[in-house]
């Protein structure tokens, strides 16, 4: 195991300003929290964090990150806390290994390759500093190289994770050597078979090409040199796992795959690509249907190269990609080169308070590697860092910032959704499916019930409650920030009043086939539909709702015979004298309220009494508006028919009902379903004296009798009183009454009573 002073040795051996004292607390700190734990090797687990931090002083990383490195297991192994870490080491670390802290707890394992994307975004958004993924890339690697003491089946399960998502991620990076390393342990362990084979295979022809890369390196550049171009070349050998891979995918023998070298040309311009081209074409020859021209046309990753094959100074096939400079970084870094490079770019337009080099940190990540070292782009974005702006500015610019515009949440059952920044637990169930946010009542978020337009955050697993019965309210539409949330809303709000509007015109229907006694059935409508103009039994029942077809109409079409008795019968519905003798609660509907005494025996229906159309609630399956001063289960009420609006429902007594022709007015009843009780409008009108805590009186009352305060407003009759307008939401008459008798109780009060305005 490395000593204390070798590890602080190592880091000031590249940074000589580097934080000894730090080093040496970070080193104790750890070894004493993980005490007497064992890796499975049998070794002090002290001795992990060690050696992550040893392969990240390889990467001449700054101490922070060193110390990182120490501490990176220790708030989720032992009994530290990011608290303690915090006021030992300072914010700045506290921040790194609660980072690492975060990953760890992510259960990366055995998800679906298509969501491997995903979850490398995940760790980018979830790390917000790069020095977050180095650890953990570091950490990866040494868990790798031990892997060999674990159980088969985890070291299968921790090979797949690290093809599926470090590995590439490394890449991403652009350490290919780190990368080439997990997938190499990686490989071994998932196909030992296949990993000996092509080992094997490359060795031999390692030996049989001895100082090959070096040969064709000199003989581009020197081709180049003679038609005066300055260009870079670097060449390597593929590695077991790429060549297997590639083997894999193309399903073809060892023996066939030409691309063991491969040669990377890079130059300024797309016109010196094809200059590179041409001299090699014209050099070596060619291998036949070996040539892809991808800048012309980009791979769909963007990807632009020149691919080319030819047969080189030993005879052996070697693979030339000519690309520029842009296109390389793309190839190897990904979406980080545009990122990182915008962010370079910016940092260096500003260009204040150049050179002022910050110790530790520049310097450390200045590396002196050949120019094309693994880490090559973190040099690069250093440099540009350093040459005209504040070094300071580093950390600010190399946070990962890539997936702003993104969150990344969990099912219950691990599944990944990706949704862009500010989505909700509605905009997540849309994406799960549009059946689930079509049924979406609540949400919860790790395990907390929240409200359903709360904004999301990484990590975040979302659990959310469905009923079938439900419908998504058209005003939803404004909690969330997809547009397949935002059109699913939209259709099904559409679709709920289509529905309620056909189930209101069928209402209607059978009300009027009744009084004829005849029964309606859907069946018979149908057959009369070309008669009546309409394509659907929806269409018609919609029309009839919206009063554009009248229900005789559709009478006479289904029996003519019947249509004269149906004219007959509406016109004794008609007569007023009778019409006060339907407007009631029909016997079966009053049965099904849970009122006191609400329903008055003196309006009995009698038996014959044709029904009316059912009023369940403020959420009917029909299009139903309470008029101002609202109706309440036990009111007697009377519906008018107002097209493209549905039934508007009218206490008796209100004064606005009077504005209707009673050739308007339709039979309605209470239908209120005792399992899901609605609350329902109702207004009253309270007149008090001007006295301090006389409206907090009133509302006490209402509030202890279990009525809701919908709307209150003031109209201040006389200078010493108020009189107050109070919209209320109710169960039922009874309760209505129980607010209203309370509230005549106060002294406080001078005047209660009902209104219709
Ligand atoms: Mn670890």
């Amino acid at each position: 195991m490395m000593r204390q002073y070798e590890l602080v040795e190592r880091v000031q051996k590249y940074d000589p300003t580097a934080d000894e004292a730090l080093l040496n607390r970070a080193y104790v700190y750890a070894m004493r929290a993980h005490g007497n734990q064992k890796r499975a090797s049998g070794a002090p687990y002290f001795s992990h964090p060690l050696e992550v931090a040893a392969i990240l002083t390889d990467l001449k990383l700054d101490d922070a990150t060193i110390v990182t490195a120490l501490l990176h297991d220790v708030i989720e192994d032992t009994d530290a806390t990011r608290a303690e870490i915090d006021q030992l080491f300072g914010p700045e670390i506290g921040a790194l290994v609660d980072g690492l802290t975060k990953i760890k707890r992510l259960d990366l394992v055995s998800k679906k390759a298509e969501q491997a994307e995903n979850f490398r975004k995940l760790l980018i958004a979830i790390s917000s500093d790069i020095r977050v993924l180095l650890v953990k890339l570091a950490d990866r690697l040494h868990n790798m190289r031990t892997l060999e003491h674990m159980k088969p089946e985890s070291r299968k399960r921790v090979s797949e994770e690290t093809l599926e998502i470090y590995a590439p991620l490394a890449g991403r990076m652009g350490m290919q050597a780190l990368r080439d390393e997990l997938e190499e342990h990686a490989f071994r362990w998932l196909n030992p078979e296949a990993y000996q084979t092509v080992t094997e295979k490359l060795h031999e022809l390692r030996e049989r090409n001895e100082g090959l890369v070096e040969e064709i390196e000199a003989a581009l550049h020197k081709m180049l040199d003679d038609v005066g171009m300055k260009v870079e070349v670097s060449g390597r050998e593929k590695k077991p796992y790429s060549v297997w891979s590639k083997m894999a995918n193309k399903q073809i023998s060892m023996e066939q795959l030409s691309d063991i070298y491969a040669f990377r040309v890079i130059v300024d311009t797309i016109d010196d690509c094809y200059r590179v081209l041409g001299v090699a074409h014209q050099t070596w020859r060619t291998v036949p249907g070996r040539f892809k021209d991808y800048i012309s046309t980009p791979k769909q990753n963007n990807y632009q190269s020149i691919h080319t094959t030819v047969v080189g100074p030993r005879h052996q096939r070697v693979e030339l990609q000519i690309r520029t400079r842009d296109m390389h970084s793309v190839a190897e870094y990904g979406v980080a080169a545009h990122a990182l490079y915008k962010d370079a770019r910016k940092v260096n337009g500003n260009g204040a308070n150049g050179g002022s080099a910050n110790g530790a940190l520049s310097k450390s990540l200045v590396f002196t590697d050949k120019e094309s070292g693994p880490y090559q782009w973190l040099r690069r974005l250093v440099e540009t860092l350093l040459e005209g702006s504040n070094p300071e500015e580093f950390l600010e610019h190399t946070k990962l910032e890539l997936f702003q515009d993104q969150v990344f949440c969990f099912t219950p059952k691990g599944r990944l959704i990706a949704l862009p920044r500010g989505a909700t637990p509605l905009d997540f169930a849309y994406a799960v499916h549009t059946d689930v946010g079509n049924a979406a009542v609540s949400a919860y978020v790790n395990g907390r019930h929240v409200p359903i337009d709360t904004r999301l955050r990484n990590g975040d697993e979302v659990e959310i409650k469905t009923s079938k019965t439900h419908t998504p309210p058209a005003a939803w539409e404004s909690l969330v920030v997809t547009g397949r949330a935002r059109s699913a809303i939209r259709r099904a709000a559409r679709d709920a009043i289509r529905r309620q509007y056909a189930e209101l015109g069928r209402r209607l229907l059978m009300s009027a086939f009744e009084r004829i006694g005849e029964s309606y059935s859907d069946e018979r409508v149908k057959k009369v539909l070309p008669r009546l103009a309409h394509k659907s039994l929806d269409d018609l029942l919609a029309a009839v709702a919206r009063n554009e077809v009248a229900t005789e109409d559709v009478l006479r079409a289904v029996a003519p015979e019947l249509a004269a008795t149906a004219r007959q019968a509406q016109q004794r519905v008609d007569e007023p004298s009778k019409a006060k003798g339907w407007l009631r609660l029909t016997r079966a509907a009053t049965n099904k309220l849970r009122l006191g005494g609400a329903s008055s025996s003196e309006s009995d229906p009698p038996a014959a009494r044709v029904r009316g159309i059912p009023i369940r609630g403020v959420k009917n399956d029909m299009p139903v508006l309470f008029e101002a001063g609202g109706a309440v289960p036990g009111d007697r009420i009377v519906g008018v028919l107002a097209p493209g609006e549905g039934i508007r429902v009218f206490q008796i007594h209100s004064p606005r009902l009077q504005e209707f022709e009673h050739e308007r007015w339709i039979d309605v009843a209470w239908d209120v379903d005792p399992e899901n009780p609605e609350r329902f409008p109702a207004l009253i009108s309270v007149t008090a004296p001007n006295r301090p805590g006389t409206l907090a009186e009133i509302a006490n009352v209402i509030g202890q009798s279990g009525g809701n305060i919908d709307n209150l407003k003031m109209l201040r009759r006389a200078s010493d009183f108020t009189e107050l307008r109070i919209g209320l939401e109710v169960w039922d008459l009874a309760h209505l009454n129980q607010i209203i008798n309370g509230l005549k109780a106060k002294a406080v009060v001078s005047k209660v009573e009902r209104v219709f305005e």
